[in-house]
Formats: structure tokens, sequence, C-alpha cells
């Protein structure tokens, strides 16, 4: 999608939004940060590093020193624009930095630097595929921020009631994307997930790795009567570290939320927590309102403006968007959605797959052993696209060898294998293990009339009109052939021969 987003809205829009929960409708919204790829923190020169020893990728601004000035990452401005500009927000040419007050032992500051009043983005929308139709989900705003730090009690760890503060986390740049109250259904929120994922992936601005901590959710849900304009009493759901726990958490919630209703219980406004294990939700703090936070703009820090050429530059440089890729698998190259879903969700492959196509493979042969294949290599080393001893080249060789019958579907599987372990040519593997398949006719014609001649009783049976005797001789066939034999025609030949 670009920022006029041509694409996306010609694509269908969904019918009615899932129901909702017998007579109650369900109104989902979702804040997501996300952590910015850049190789220093959003104010300072400390790297933005993931996996260090504690306390040791952090300096004197993430830990409020006194004496010290922020400076604004230019290249965390960049990324942010990036995903603001492919969403389709509106930029702002002017937007503030606001300091953000709280008491806690991972905010050494006292207080976050982030954007409130003056967001640098606002409305976009993040576009969501429900089977074959998009829909999107519009955005209330973007803004920036500084990660907090990382406090770790120690009392499941060591039992000794310590807890540890790791500042490495401190000032790591952050995206706050915030949904509107339009998501209906847990299933939804996770495919709204899914595609906000697949789209700061795909323009290089997040790693959204959610074990990492790279990409978190914090789920705002409410019910209320069905029809209802009015929305209900939400209740903001923390501690979700996986799509799987986005989802359990929610169906938990709006059946919680659901049995107070209908027991005339009020629902409060409230942070509950989501327990993994408990596997339930349990309230952790009343919410402060926005007052609490004493927000003023930070005086430290200049307002942030944004020039129009800057966001054409940006505008220029977008990646073709998932959606739009998985549209044009459909409509250009023919393939069925499911596998045009599967290989647009990950640039990489996506990239690999069209690599592929581009050195002479089909397009549908292509997606057939890139969907079940190729990824079942990839997930079976646990490894990306990237870590694959081949590139394109081999796989589009390999497809040429499967695609000319040179060898047969399982040869190529057997080649596919080898290829996983070490650099080689496919048609060097070939050779090496004898897979050239037998489909020269003549050759074929002799083997087949051989099998026929060997098996009279077969012949009779399959005369006496039991057609499945067929698949034992071509059995048969194979099995002499040590599997080399060309299915198709092996299968053509003893037909013909049968007949005669
Ligand atoms: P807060 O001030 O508590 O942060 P906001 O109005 O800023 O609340 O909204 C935060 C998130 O909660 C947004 O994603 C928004 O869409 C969602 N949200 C707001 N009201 C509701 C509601 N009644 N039900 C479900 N989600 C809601
Ligand atoms: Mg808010």
């Amino acid at each position: 999608m670009s920022v006029e987003s041509t694409s996306a809205e010609s694509a269908k829009v969904a019918g009615q939004p899932s129901a909702g929960v017998g007579p109650w409708d369900v109104v989902i919204g979702l804040e997501v940060h996300a952590q910015l790829k850049t190789d220093a923190k959003l104010f300072s020169p400390a790297p933005n590093a993931f996996g260090a020893e504690p306390n040791t990728v952090t300096c004197e601004i993430d830990l409020g020193m006194p004496g010290v000035l922020p400076v604004l990452n230019r290249r965390a401005v960049e990324l942010a624009l990036r995903a603001g500009v492919a969403l389709g927000c509106k930029i702002r040419p002017v937007s503030q930095f606001a300091r953000k007050h709280y008491f806690y032992p991972d905010l050494p500051k006292g207080y976050q630097i982030s954007q409130y009043e003056e967001p640098y983005a606002e409305g976009g929308a993040v576009p969501v595929a429900f089977g074959d139709a998009v829909r999107k989900i519009p955005l209330t705003r973007i803004h920036m921020e500084e990660d907090a730090g990382k406090s770790i009690h120690d009392d499941a760890i060591t039992g000794s009631g310590v807890s540890h503060v790791d500042l490495n986390r401190a000032g790591v740049p952050l995206i706050e994307i915030v949904s509107e109250p339009a998501l209906r259904s847990a299933e939804e929120a996770s495919a709204y997930l899914r595609s906000l994922r697949s789209i700061l992936r795909y323009l290089g601005v997040s790693d959204a790795d959610m074990e990492k901590g790279q990409f978190r959710c914090d789920v705002n849900v409410s019910i209320r009567p069905a029809g209802s304009a009015q929305l209900g009493v939400k209740v903001e759901l923390k501690n979700l570290n996986s799509f799987r726990s986005v989802e359990r958490a929610l169906e938990h919630e709006i059946a919680r939320q659901v049995a107070c209703q209908e027991c005339g219980e009020r629902i409060v406004q409230e942070t509950r927590h989501w327990d993994e294990r408990g596997n339930r939700t349990r309230p952790s703090r009343e919410k402060e309102d926005a007052d609490d936070y004493r927000y003023f703009p930070d005086p430290d820090l200049v307002p942030l403006r944004i020039a129009e050429a800057e966001l054409d530059e940006i505008r220029r440089s977008l990646p073709e968007l998932p959606l739009d890729k998985r549209a044009r698998y459909q409509s250009e190259l023919g393939l069925p959605e499911a596998a045009a879903q599967v290989i647009s969700e990950d640039r990489e492959l996506a990239e690999f797959y069209e690599r592929t196509v581009q050195l002479g493979a089909s397009p549908t042969t292509a997606a057939n052993w890139t969907t079940r294949e190729l990824l079942e290599l990839l997930s079976e080393g646990g490894i990306g696209v990237a870590e694959l001893p081949f590139g394109p080249e081999g796989f589009a060789a390999l497809l040429s060898l499967a695609e000319s019958r040179r060898v047969t579907p399982a040869g190529a599987r057997t080649i596919l294998g080898e290829m996983a372990k070490a650099s080689e040519e496919p048609e060097a593997i070939m050779q090496r293990l004898g897979l050239e398949s037998l489909s020269d006719r003549g050759e074929l014609e002799s083997l087949v009339q051989a099998v026929i001649d060997d098996h009279p009783k077969q012949l009779e049976q399959y005369r006496a009109g039991e057609g499945k005797v067929m698949n034992f001789l071509l059995g048969q066939v194979m099995r002499r052939t040590r599997g080399k034999a060309d299915p198709a025609i092996a299968r053509e030949v003893l037909l013909r021969l049968l007949q005669e």
C-alpha cells in the first residue's frame, strides 16, 4: 500500500463485521508498541541492542543524570515516518515531545519522553485481510516515545525476594500505534496484529519479534448491547506476550464481561493482567487519568519539523506491501488465495519466490514448492530464508529439473533435501545420486511390457474389468526402476499396452 493506497482501496470491503456474543457486541481497540530498528536510542548514542548484559548498553542520558540533554535520533524519526506514511496517516508538519511523569524504579528520570497532544501521525489505517476481503482498520494516531527499563523480580528465580533494574531498554525508540475501537472479536484483533507486524517488517521499521518484546500490545475491550452506538466501559488487558495469549485473554475477558452484565454487576474501568498459567485475567491497578501524568512539553527538545520533501522521499522508497503483493499474486500470477497469502506475509520469502519465477519457474509450480517443501525445510531447520545454503537460482534450477521431468517429484524432493545440507548444484546432486528419471518412452515401453509379461494373472483380472490392478502393475514398474520412472509417462504407456 502506498500513501494513496490505490490497490488497498480497490480491494473489496468486507461485509458486516462478525457478530458478537449473543445479545452483546464486542468492541476492541489496540495500542501496539513497536521498537524501531535503529542502531542507537531515541535521545542518546547508547546502542539499541537486545540481550546484552544488564546495564551495559545505557548512558547518562538514559539514566537521567543531571546536566545532560537529549538529542533526537534522526534515523528513528525516519523509521517512524515510514510507518506513518505507509499506513496512510496524516503527518503533522510540526509535532512536539512531552514529558509523561510517573514513578517507577525502571524510569530513573521520573518521566518518559513521549508525544501527547501533538503526535507526529494521525488517522490512517491498517489493511487487514479477512478471507478474500480487505478491511481497513482505522488508526487514531501514531506517536514516538522512549521505552522504559525493565524490573526483574527475582523471587521466582532465586527465591531471594530481590528485584533488579536493567536499564538497557531505557530510551529505546518506540512507536505506539493506537487503533480506533473498530475490532469486533478476538479473531479480528489477532488478524489486525499479524497484518501490522507483517507491514512493519516489510518496511524495515521494526523486527517486531514479540518474544523479544519488540512488538507489544495492550488490548482494550468492552461490550455493549447489540446494535447500540454507545461504547461500553472498557477494560485494558496487559501482559500479552504472544498472539495466542492475546486471543485467549480476549476470549476470557469477553466471557467475564458478559457474565458480569448478565448478573447485573457493574463493569469497572480498570487494567487487568493476563495470567497465562491461571488462564484468567485479574485486576492489576485502576487506570490513572491523563491528568495524573502531568504531561507538559519537554523544554529540552525543540518541536519536530517535518518537510514535505522528506515525506515525498519516503513515499518513493516504500516497498510493495503484503496485501498488495497478495492481490497481485492472485490477479497476475494466478495463485490461489491461500498460497498468495502465505508467500506474501513474509517479505524475504516473497522476494525469494518472485526471483524464482523471474528465473523461469512457473508461478504455480514455484508457489507449490515454496508453500510446501520450502517452508517445511525452514521450519524443520528453524531458519529464515536468508540462512538457506541455496538461493532462488538453485531453487529455480531444481524446479526446472522437475518441470522438464528430468527428475520425478520424489526425486526433486530428495535433491532439495541435499541442497539444504550443503551448497551443491541440483544437477550435480541428481547425477551423484543417479536420480535422473526414466522418461524415454522406448525404454519405458520394454520395461512395462516385461512387467505385464511377468504378471499374466493380473493381466487377466484387468481384462475382466478389475481396473485397480492397473495401480498394482504401475507399482511394479516403479519398483523395478527404483522410483525413477516418470509416473505420468509410465502410466500412459502401461494403459496403452494393457489395452492392446
Ligand atoms: P486511554 O485514555 O484510557 O488510554 P483512549 O481513549 O486513549 O483511552 O484509548 C485507548 C485505546 O482504547 C484505543 O485503542 C481505543 O480504540 C480503545 N478504546 C477506547 N474506548 C474503548 C471502548 N469503550 N471499548 C474498547 N476499546 C476502547
Ligand atoms: Mg490513551
